[in-house]
């Protein structure tokens, strides 16, 4: 399904921002300028659902959110960073493995499975994207993905 992607992500970012319960501060820097992508957006949803959650999940009170992309050569890049806990460098790596936490201590408190990346990295590979994650350990976390943006009308020639 081709979807306005602006449209669709601030839908999601407008879901999330309704109803959170933390003091954490939503800011977006998504581009004026409108982007469609091939997708199946009920996994895509799933993916973006995840990020956000897991990025309020470790923000601290009065944190702040950011969503943004931009896009160069054919493809999207998506960015949504958390000023968290952060995580280790060692394992920034692993948090796309099934079932990886970072710590046992941190995922008693925090609940969830430790599938929902693993899942995320299986649906955007699935979409031929790329996902992956950058941290600073007490400074913040992330999460960049790809996807592939189609062709402008003017391009079509
Ligand atoms: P689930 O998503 O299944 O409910 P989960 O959130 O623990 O559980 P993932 O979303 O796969 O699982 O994340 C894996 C682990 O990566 C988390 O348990 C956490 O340790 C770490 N992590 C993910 N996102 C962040 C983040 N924004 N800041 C700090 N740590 C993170
Ligand atoms: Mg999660």
């Amino acid at each position: 399904e081709v979807v306005n992607f602006n449209q669709f992500f601030h839908r999601i970012i407008d879901r999330f921002e309704m109803s959170k319960s933390q003091n954490v501060a939503f800011s977006r820097m998504l581009p004026e300028k409108e982007y469609f992508v091939a997708i199946d957006p009920d996994k895509l949803t799933q993916v973006i659902d995840n990020i956000i959650s897991n990025a309020l999940k470790y923000s601290p009170d009065g944190g702040t959110v950011r969503f943004g992309f931009t896009v160069k050569d054919g493809f999207m890049q998506v960015m949504i960073s958390d000023d968290g806990m952060g995580i280790p460098k060692e394992n920034v790596d692993r948090i796309f493995d099934r079932f990886y936490r970072v710590d046992r201590a941190r995922a008693r408190s925090m609940g969830g499975t430790g599938l929902g990346l693993a899942i995320a990295r299986e649906m955007i590979e699935a979409h031929g994207g790329r996902i992956w994650a950058e941290s600073e350990e007490g400074y913040g976390t992330t999460i960049f993905f790809t996807l592939m943006v189609e062709p402008e009308e003017s391009e079509w020639e």
